[in-house]
């Protein structure tokens, strides 16, 4: 997953005429499940030996939306007290079980930042 955000970070920077890339802004949706601090480490990894080499990465996780199919109803994915998620039968105040997850499943790259020559 970090060597495909790094591929469309590199191709965006190399249509700027980029020469180096000095800062990387992602946003991962929580139900990806990715922990931010190994995905910051894996993103180190993969740029290595690029020109995005030593760049700063910032990520934040996007909270998750669930949507209802009957009422339409907005819900969001249960936590528990020790942030680590758990897996509730998901089910609305109207006692639907027919649950749509409309966010949370997303890696946006945010921004980067470039240096031309
Ligand atoms: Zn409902």
């Amino acid at each position: 997953m970090a060597m495909s955000v790094l591929d469309i970070v590199l191709e965006k920077a190399k249509e700027q005429n980029a020469t180096k890339i000095t800062e990387i802004t992602l946003e991962i949706g929580e139900l990806l499940f990715l922990n931010p601090e190994q995905f910051h480490f894996c993103m180190e990894l993969v740029t290595e030996h690029t020109m995005a080499e030593g760049t700063q990465i910032n990520i934040t996780v996007k909270p998750s939306k669930v949507k209802c199919k009957k009422c339409g109803k907005e819900l969001r994915w249960d936590q528990s007290p020790d942030d680590h998620f758990v897996f509730p039968v998901l089910e609305c105040e109207c006692g639907c079980k027919d649950l749509e997850i409309t966010e949370g499943r997303e890696l946006n790259i945010v921004s980067i930042k470039i240096e031309r020559p």
